[in-house]
């Protein structure tokens, strides 16, 4: 009997992508046939790079990766994930703070859409990362090169340059 190809989504906004987000992408890919990963838009939080960036970040990061794709989407996430007709949902674990969230969003998603969600927990060297501290981080002049892919890094760093000088961050010349 021939078995179903096991298709996986891994949303996320990815802004930008991590070295955990990476890892737990890696994780995946060997858990499923087809592993989409999802950049969607997190109205909470104001965008650094755009989607389509995000979206050729991580398509050059996945590219040795077969069962791995990239896509963006602009509608809720389970509804994305029926289009693909996906099985599960993939999220990553970094520590308990992240369970009670991940827990409601799963509990929600299963709820309103049948969906399920498979879990795997990050590696403990990447436990600390997130995409926001990332951000606010860079946005101070801050070295980020141990928190993302040399890629991401190398394109925030052009980001950087382009980007008009915020005065109350300036120190005072003495
Ligand atoms: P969201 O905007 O939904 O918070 P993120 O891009 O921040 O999306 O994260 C997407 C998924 O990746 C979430 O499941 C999140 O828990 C997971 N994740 C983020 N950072 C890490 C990390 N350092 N290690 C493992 N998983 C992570």
């Amino acid at each position: 009997m021939e078995t179903k190809p096991i298709i996986a989504i891994f949303p996320g906004s990815f802004d930008p992508i991590t070295r955990g987000h990476l890892d737990v992408i890696q994780r995946g890919s060997k858990l499923f046939d087809r592993l989409i990963v999802a950049v969607g838009q997190n109205p909470d939080k104001r965008e650094l790079f755009s989607k389509s960036e995000r979206v050729e970040m991580i398509r050059e990061l996945v590219k040795t990766m077969p069962r791995v794709e990239v896509e963006s989407f602009d509608c809720l996430t389970v509804e994305f994930a029926k289009m693909r007709k996906a099985d599960v949902m993939l999220r990553g674990l970094r520590n308990l703070t992240d369970v009670e969230y991940e827990f409601q969003l799963a509990m929600t998603n299963r709820t309103v859409a049948g969906i399920e969600t498979v879990f795997v927990m990050t590696s403990e060297e990447y436990g600390y990362i997130n995409s926001s501290i990332v951000r606010q981080l860079a946005l101070l002049g801050g070295d980020v090169s141990k928190l993302i892919p040399p890629l991401v890094f190398e394109k925030l760093n052009v980001k950087m340059r382009r980007m008009p000088r915020v005065p109350e961050f300036d120190v005072p010349e003495s």
